[in-house]
């Protein structure tokens, strides 16, 4: 039985072929060890002929079929195969001459292990910026990878899709078992495909950094952008729909996030009804011309993956059938709002944390004609998932702590209005005060009953847990926070009689330790960092800007919008009022926004 099978497909590459079979052939590992088996998907160059003429002291076949794409090639040779491992080559890709023993030598230590190397730029690549942008894109990796942690068990999905498709070697029967290449995925992220298929088969991948296999890269500018960037929009919506657990890594996902400027530039892109190819082209071909120049070079690095973006972005845009259809499958952006109290504001109590009654409705009205339509947290995870099911305008409405005040004024206006809402319960509290204010010198409110719950529960509004006791949980013990959590969820669910999935901070105060305990109980959970929802955004540290009674409309509106607001963070001043401050700057901060409340509610 030999050992290992090198597969190599190749279309229409001869001479760069001849070069890669001759570094194969060249390995310092047993020729009776390994055999070499090529597929040739209907090349017309004489690869065949240039074939024939070979005679190595390894195994060698090769087989030619009518050009069928990538994955049909590789999944050809692979049943040709009869080595027990199998090294995934393609015909651009220069081994190392001891590439075989360095994966021979990972296989001998465990079994079912998926081994994988880097795929460095070979130095025979004519240069310019793109071949560059492949020792960028290494460097990214290994970077990434190292700070990921990322050898053995527990992988991250990124390494499953992104680890090279090249220079893998694995078992064969493992490859076998799970049916190969897809073939439906024709030229786009199939060998990404692969990757999570067997991670999600329990696949353990090793990162051997001295397996080296070199990337003879010659491919120009427009190959990059005409042909490469096309196929990578079709591969990230394929890979995305297929595997609901990519979408968050997909370069789509990254259309909700970043800075202002990245959004601005992505929905010019989307939006745009010509190309921009013509005018970027030119200066792209200036400063590679000048890449010797740092200034150029970073330049030129810019104009390139600014060009590839567009692309992809306007071909996503093209492929799910419009613009809008791109943005309701990826580029969604949440705004959660956090309401505490609604009610008559109470001497010495936090001021900034009550909304009167009648500005709530402004606000409700307001969000209304604007066209926004309220979600669950389920909505929200489910569209996560898949990327559906969401209104045009979502907005996800909160109010913390569970203020009785809020039974009489704000749910039966959400009511009137079609809105619904998610409500955060101190377990510990139901049908008491806010003592935990009390403990910092507020004074105090009383809080929903067990039957106002119960009640409110079976007219559609949702309820979250909101600890038991009200701590800040990144300041007790990692114990008594995990406590915390699994008790107020337990509390709730039990008095409620069902499932309790999403969870607030606190004020909004959380730590690693928590963050990561929140993952295991709950499917969501709500900070107070202001901001945006995406894509991107992790479920357990989701955003949202705290309403206080300074906030109008307007202030709604760059919140809704940009996700920033107007006036100085309302968490950050949460912050300052609930610290023990003493009594004179207390008086003063409050005497301070007392007057500016005063004037915007006018
Ligand atoms: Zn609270």
């Amino acid at each position: 039985m030999m050992k290992f099978s090198v597969l190599i497909p190749t279309y229409n590459r001869r001479d760069l072929l001849y070069r890669t079979l001759s570094a194969v052939f060249a390995q310092e590992f047993p020729a009776d060890d390994f055999e070499v088996i090529v597929v040739v998907d209907g090349s017309d160059d004489g690869t065949v002929a240039m074939l024939q003429s070979l005679r190595p002291r390894c195994g060698f076949r090769f087989l030619y079929q009518p050009n069928r794409g990538l994955p049909a090639a590789r999944n050809v040779a692979l049943n040709e195969a009869q080595g027990e491992l199998v090294l995934i080559l393609d015909d651009d890709i220069l081994c190392a001459p001891s590439l075989l023993r360095k994966h021979t030598e990972q296989h001998s230590h465990a079994k079912d292990l998926l081994v994988f190397g880097p795929v460095p730029l070979h130095p025979d690549s004519p240069p310019s910026l793109v071949s560059e942008q492949w020792t960028m894109y290494c460097k990214h990796f290994l970077d990434r990878l190292k700070r990921e942690n990322g050898c053995g068990p527990p992988l991250k999905l990124w390494l499953a899709a992104s680890a090279p498709a090249v220079n893998r070697s694995i078992p064969r029967r493992l490859l076998v078992d799970l049916g190969c290449c897809d073939e439906e995925m024709k030229d786009c992220h199939e060998d990404w495909d692969l990757g999570i298929r067997l991670w999600k088969a329990g696949v353990r991948f090793h990162f051997q950094p001295d397996a080296i296999a070199y990337h003879f890269y010659a491919k120009s500018d427009r190959d990059l952008v005409e042909k490469e960037a096309p196929l990578i929009a079709r591969g990230e919506i394929a890979l995305s729909r297929k595997h609901p657990e990519y979408r968050p890594l997909s370069m789509l996902a990254q259309m909700g996030s970043g800075s202002l400027r990245k959004r601005i530039f992505v929905d010019a892109a989307v939006n745009l009804p010509f190309s921009f190819e013509r005018v970027l082209r030119p200066p792209f071909l200036a400063f590679n011309s000048l890449r010797m120049t740092p200034m150029f070079n970073r330049a030129g690095a810019r104009l390139l993956s600014y060009r590839s973006s567009l692309k992809i972005y306007n071909e996503a845009a093209r492929v799910i059938g419009s613009r809008k259809g791109l943005k309701a499958e990826f580029g969604m952006r949440l705004p959660v709002l956090a309401y505490h109290h609604v009610g008559d504001s109470r001497p010495g109590t936090y001021r900034d944390l009550s909304v009167p009654p009648d500005l709530f409705e402004r606000h409700i009205k307001w969000l209304r004609r604007m066209g926004y339509r309220s979600i669950s947290p389920a909505d929200w995870v489910r569209w996560c998932r898949d990327g559906t099911g969401l209104p045009p305008k979502p907005v996800l409405l909160t109010f913390d702590d569970a203020f009785a005040d809020i039974t009489k004024y704000a749910l039966p206006m959400l009511q009137h209005y079609g809105f619904g809402a998610t409500v955060f319960v101190v377990t510990g509290y139901i049908g008491g005060t806010n003592a935990w204010d009390k403990a910092r010198g507020s004074a105090i409110h009383p809080l929903m009953t067990s039957e106002q719950l119960r009640f409110w529960a079976n007219q559609g509004i949702e309820f979250g847990a909101h600890s038991r006791t009200h701590p800040d949980l990144a300041a007790v013990s990692t114990q008594a926070a995990e406590d915390e959590l699994l008790r107020s969820r337990d509390e709730l669910a039990a008095l409620l009689e069902r499932k309790i999935t999403a969870f607030a901070y606190p004020y909004g105060r959380y730590n690693e330790a928590v963050t990561d305990f929140a993952r295991k109980v709950f499917e969501l959970a709500f900070t107070t960092e202001q901001g945006l929802n995406n894509l991107n955004t992790d479920l357990v540290r989701l955003k949202r800007s705290c309403i206080g009674p300074q906030d109008s409309v307007v202030d709604l509106e760059f919140l809704l919008r940009w996700g920033m607001g107007r006036l100085p963070h309302l968490p950050a001043k949460i912050k300052t009022l609930r610290q023990p401050l003493p009594s004179v700057t207390r008086r003063f901060l409050r005497g301070k926004y007392f007057d500016r409340g005063a004037k915007s509610s006018n």
